[in-house]
């Protein structure tokens, strides 16, 4: 079964997918992208998702390559054309194609890339052990609230993570503060079993699995603050998770060479991620998905 991606108007072939060498993403990082999960022939959240590609796109003044419904068109094919149950979809808008020049191009049309890789179901390993991640520093620009393409320090955020044994890297800010994970928003539940995670700012990406937690976390009664936090806080939390569309809510039991409470995932962590898995199954399956 041929795996097939949508580029420009074209449903092709994935191994002959390609964008023209002048693509404003390929030379300047001009352009801005969303992953969403798909679970079980289920878009999870593809609303939030497409409002926050709308919102990227005004702040970048860039065009939709289409209108919104036509795209949900090509996002209902491409998923039906792959046959995958679960898996990510990939979407990317960039400036279009023009000769190479700073300015924005006149008249260029947006350029639109859409793939779907399979994934496995969840990660019983990463679930049920937790992972660790490693501090740094952010040394991104000041608008991570957009879905830039722009990820080469989330690139070497997460390769340091990796030569570290650690699955994801947190930054801090100036002042010491976690921002984020380079693929992830952060969280930690202190000892008094308050949950904490960073205000929405221009200094994080507004995490749509970050939203859904915090509407969760209303319905549960669980108490929460968005607020800034240390590392020293971090490490001294009796929970740590992060968070994304790829795995939802995953334990963290190691942060830098610090083992979060008993280095087992928390209860409130794994009760949350439970909680999302419901909170998947209602979204409607896609005509034709398998
Ligand atoms: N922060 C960053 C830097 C990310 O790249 C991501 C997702 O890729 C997230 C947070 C989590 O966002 P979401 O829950 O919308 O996947």
């Amino acid at each position: 079964m041929p795996r097939i991606a949508y580029v420009n108007g074209a449903y092709v072939d994935h191994r002959d997918a390609v964008v023209h060498v002048e693509d404003r993403g390929y030379q300047f990082a001009d352009g801005v992208y969303e992953v969403i999960h798909l679970f079980r022939g289920r878009l999870i959240d593809e609303e939030p998702h497409l409002d926050r590609l709308d919102r990227s796109l005004r702040e970048l003044d860039m065009d939709w390559p289409m209108g919104r419904s036509a795209l949900q068109v090509v996002m209902r094919e491409i998923v039906r054309r792959n046959r995958y149950a679960t898996g990510l979809l990939y979407i990317q808008v960039t400036r279009g194609v023009a000769p190479r020049d700073h300015k924005f191009p006149s008249g260029v049309r947006s350029a639109i890339v859409m793939t779907v890789r399979p994934i496995p179901e969840f990660s019983e390993d990463m679930r049920e052990h937790g992972v660790g991640v490693i501090t740094i520093e952010d040394i991104r620009w000041a608008r991570r609230d957009i879905k830039s393409i722009s990820l080469l320090p989330n690139v070497l955020g997460k390769q340091a993570a990796a030569a570290a044994k650690a699955y994801e890297a947190w930054m801090y800010d100036d002042d010491g503060f976690i921002t984020e994970g380079t693929s992830s928003n952060a969280w930690i539940i202190t000892g008094e079993g308050m949950l904490v995670t960073r205000a929405a700012s221009h200094d994080i990406l507004r995490g749509i699995t970050r939203q859904a937690i915090l509407e969760m976390a209303r319905e549960l009664d669980i108490p929460f603050e968005e607020r800034e936090f240390t590392r020293e806080e971090a490490y001294g939390a009796r929970e740590a998770f992060l968070s994304n569309s790829s795995h939802f809510v995953t334990p963290v039991i190691r942060i830098d060479e610090r083992v979060i409470a008993n280095g087992k995932p928390g209860s409130l962590s794994t009760a949350l991620h439970g909680r999302y898995v419901e909170f998947m199954s209602d979204f409607p399956k896609i005509a034709g998905s398998r």
